[in-house]
């Protein structure tokens, strides 16, 4: 089975629900994050909803898009943050022109029984006859890199970190990956997230 995230209409800014867009839900400490190479806040892209009590949180520098090495997992032009979910608030958003998307979609997980990403977007599309263009993306499974395997280890405990999420650019195209795909990965124990992505 591969679990294919789909996009569900639309979801309210601030539940904490699988979504593209609106607030991060965030530890009441959260600090909004910076770009290590701008110093500028990041754009919050998207949060999944992993199991009953992890949230991961997307994060990408847009403010010079390109300029930022946010494609890397180690640059600092993006975040992958993980959050143990119970106290759990909408985030303070910090003054900006690139912190949020336009647009608040929801994300339902489906199912698809297919080997891989590829093969699960292509059945998906001819079983609903819905579009490829209406699947953001995957959760779980094994990533369907665009280039060579690039799975990063934990930044704590340095043990091969667990794949989370895979991300298209979104139906509107609005979250930039270079016309690529996103890749999210995790350390549960430790509670760390890495993200980078590929075109
Ligand atoms: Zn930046
Ligand atoms: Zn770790």
């Amino acid at each position: 089975m591969t679990d294919l995230l789909i996009y569900n209409g639309p979801a309210v800014a601030e539940a904490e629900v699988t979504r593209t867009g609106g607030v991060p839900s965030a530890p009441a400490d959260f600090g909004w994050p910076r770009c290590a190479a701008c110093e500028g806040p990041m754009k919050f892209v998207a949060q999944v909803v992993l199991d009953a009590s992890t949230i991961l949180s997307i994060f990408l520098c847009q403010n010079d898009p390109g300029l930022c090495d946010e494609w890397d997992p180690l640059s600092g032009g993006n975040r992958a943050l993980l959050f143990r979910r119970g106290d759990l608030v909408p985030a303070p958003v910090p003054d900006g022109d690139e912190t949020q998307l336009g647009e608040v979609c929801g994300i339902e997980v489906k199912a698809v029984d297919a080997d891989g990403y590829d093969e699960a977007r292509g059945k998906w599309s001819a079983e609903t006859g819905c579009p490829e263009a209406e699947i953001l993306g995957m959760v779980g499974g094994a990533p369907a890199w665009l280039q060579d395997d690039e799975t990063p280890v934990c930044p704590v405990c340095t043990t091969v970190m667990e794949f989370a999420v895979q991300l298209e650019e979104g139906r509107d195209q609005s979250i930039n990956f270079g016309s690529g795909c996103g890749y999210a990965f995790v350390c549960r124990a430790c509670e760390r997230g890495r993200f980078l992505f590929q075109c």
